[in-house]
């Protein structure tokens, strides 16, 4: 297809050495070399309200580490050169390794080295989660896959604390900063990094479906063993040290620990059977593997294994709505730099109105997820009732609405960036990848939103915690749609679950902004969210808004 734009006014043609040569113009240059937080006035915003102002220089200085030009390249380097499986060594000997790009292993010591994966549980502190979150949410900007291993360690640790003795020998190792790649046991590491594996062929959803089999193998004090016999269909980071894994004991569904080496330092039974080929999150590998005679140890009580492990899978939903909000962030980012650049029938794109509305759209779709991805992460900093039953209905709720506008505001970046968009060269290629599967893994959007009813059902404070939220918000469409949404609260059918998600999400992120941000970013969201089904498409915003605003306000400075 060719551009409108044609001729030597864009293409311009230049002699050099007796040779036509292609000029380069109207081209931006790349967004790099820049601070991830100093350019992000809703992160800014965010940080400072919702408590972790104290963390905001070591934050400043992971956005500048993120948002280098060499970072940015590891990130593109570790996804052209995906993980490769050696399950064999040379002699025929099992090894069931996985071998990574040095750039993999660079962005890992990044995160490892900036605590991603566990600063909040080795040094708790008012603001720890929320800082965290901005750090998470700036890592997807720059690579998604590493997250994934990052993420699930950070989980790991509620669910670990259900048996004392196995966190008293393995938090240690995984408060620790320095990022140790090597395959050994445990014990002979600087730092350990945990993955999870719940879904099994026949079954992900449904884990009581689960088939693979744990026998009783010993004790030592209160520490209980097992042999695990069965399967696991996706099993991601298989060069974690260990593993939270779901097995059927005679009492039910169980949750245990699976490290890669045996305590007698031999290589443990986690046979990788193939890695996935996968849409997106292609820097990360995700295996299936299989388990014969695999060495376990209990977490929690025999048949208590789902509630246990979803003390895991809460804070990874918290992760997939933080990462989700980061990849609108950088699509976004990505757009209007584009835009500011670009020229089109005489004027830069980002000055053409129609397109002024589709990026103040996408930036009011960004900042609504940006405030409350750290929202909920402050709900993991406090303690008491209210905090908790934020936390209980609020993370599925945004799990799923978070992730559910990300592609959408993927693939409006794509569109913006032109045929550029398209090109792999340029990351929102990867971002549009990226983006469905923080949906589908750790509980997919019908799964989440059928939680969140479940939660409303059995809490009988949810009214008094959305009206907390609206606080003193007199904006008169956030009050109506507050008391249509609490009239149909706690009695929602199953079939409206998404709605009433959805719902509770617009409610929440609204009050946010109106009691926080700019008036012409708050009005513009009520305006296009709150009265009737949001757009389908980005662009629509009604007249009257302020869409120059909104664009300058979201736009990536480069230093
Ligand atoms: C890249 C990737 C990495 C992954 N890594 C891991 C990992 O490390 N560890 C791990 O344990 N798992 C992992 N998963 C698996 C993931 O968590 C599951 O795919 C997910 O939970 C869905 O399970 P399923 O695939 O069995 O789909 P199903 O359970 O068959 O669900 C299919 C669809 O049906 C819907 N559905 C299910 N039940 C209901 C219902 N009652 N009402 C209405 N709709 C329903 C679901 O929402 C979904 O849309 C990974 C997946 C991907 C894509």
């Amino acid at each position: 297809m060719l551009s409108s734009f044609q001729g030597d006014e864009v293409w311009g043609v230049a002699a050099e050495q007796g040779r036509r040569m292609i000029e380069v113009a109207n081209q931006p240059p790349p967004l790099e070399d820049y601070n991830l937080l100093a350019s992000d006035a809703a992160l800014r915003d965010a940080i400072a309200r919702e408590g972790a102002g104290s963390f905001e220089n070591e934050i400043e200085d992971l956005g500048t580490r993120l948002g280098s030009a060499a970072t940015i390249r590891a990130g593109f380097e570790a996804n052209r050169n995906p993980p490769v499986l050696r399950a064999f060594d040379r002699y025929g000997s099992r090894v069931d390794e996985v071998e990574f790009h040095p750039a993999w292993h660079e962005l890992m010591a990044l995160a490892v080295g900036a605590g991603l994966h566990s600063n909040p549980w080795a040094a708790p502190k008012r603001g720890a989660h929320v800082a965290r979150a901005a750090g998470t949410y700036m890592l997807a900007q720059v690579e998604s896959g590493v997250y994934c291993p990052i993420a699930m360690t950070y989980g790991s640790v509620p669910a670990l604390r259900h048996a004392p003795a196995v966190a008293t020998e393995w938090l240690p190792r995984i408060f620790s900063r320095t990022y140790d790649p090597r395959s050994r046991p445990a014990n002979e590491k600087a730092s350990a990094l945990i993955g999870m594996a719940m879904t099994e062929n026949q079954g992900g959803s449904d884990l009581r479906a689960n088939v693979t089999r744990a026998e009783p193998a010993g004790a030592d004090g209160e520490r209980r063993f097992y042999r695990l016999d069965g399967h696991k269909w996706f099993l991601s980071a298989p060069m974690c040290d260990a593993f939270l894994v779901l097995a059927q004991t005679a009492a039910g569904p169980t949750c245990f620990l699976v490290p890669r080496w045996t305590p007698d330092g031999r290589r443990n039974a986690i046979h990788i059977r193939r890695l996935k080929d996968k849409l997106g999150n292609r820097s990360n590998a995700s295996s299936e593997v299989e388990f014969e005679g695999t060495h376990a140890e209990l977490i929690g009580e025999e048949g208590r294994g789902i509630p246990t492990i979803i003390e895991m899978g809460n804070m990874t939903r918290l992760d997939c709505a933080i990462g989700s909000a980061g990849l609108m962030r950088q699509a976004l980012a990505q757009a209007i730099h584009h835009a500011s650049y670009r020229t089109a029938f005489q004027k830069r794109l980002v000055d053409h109105t129609l397109m002024t509305n589709v990026l103040a759209d996408m930036a009011l779709e960004s900042a609504a997820a940006t405030a409350l991805a750290l929202r909920l992460a402050r709900a993991y900093d406090e303690d008491g009732e209210a905090a908790q039953a934020f936390r209980r209905v609020m993370t599925p709720a945004a799990k799923f609405w978070i992730c559910k506008r990300a592609p959408a505001v993927a693939v409006e970046a794509i569109e913006v960036l032109g045929g550029n968009g398209y090109v792999e060269d340029f990351i929102l290629a990867r971002i549009y990848r990226e983006a469905p599967v923080n949906s589908i893994w750790e509980g997919s959007g019908n799964v989440m939103c059928l939680d969140v009813i479940r939660a409303l059902a059995r809490a009988p404070n949810a009214s008094a915690m959305l009206m907390d939220e609206v606080g003193d918000a007199a904006e008169p469409r956030l009050k109506s749609f507050v008391a249509m949404l609490l009239d149909t609260l706690g009695r929602a059918e199953e079939s409206q679950a998404r709605a009433v998600a959805r719902d509770l999400v617009l409610t929440v992120q609204a009050a946010l902004l109106v009691r926080h941000a700019p008036s012409v970013v708050a009005d513009a969201f009520c305006a296009s969210r709150l009265g009737g089904d949001p757009p389908a498409a980005f662009g629509t915003l009604p007249k009257g808004v302020d869409c120059h605003a909104i664009v300058a306000r979201a736009a990536p400075a480069r230093e």
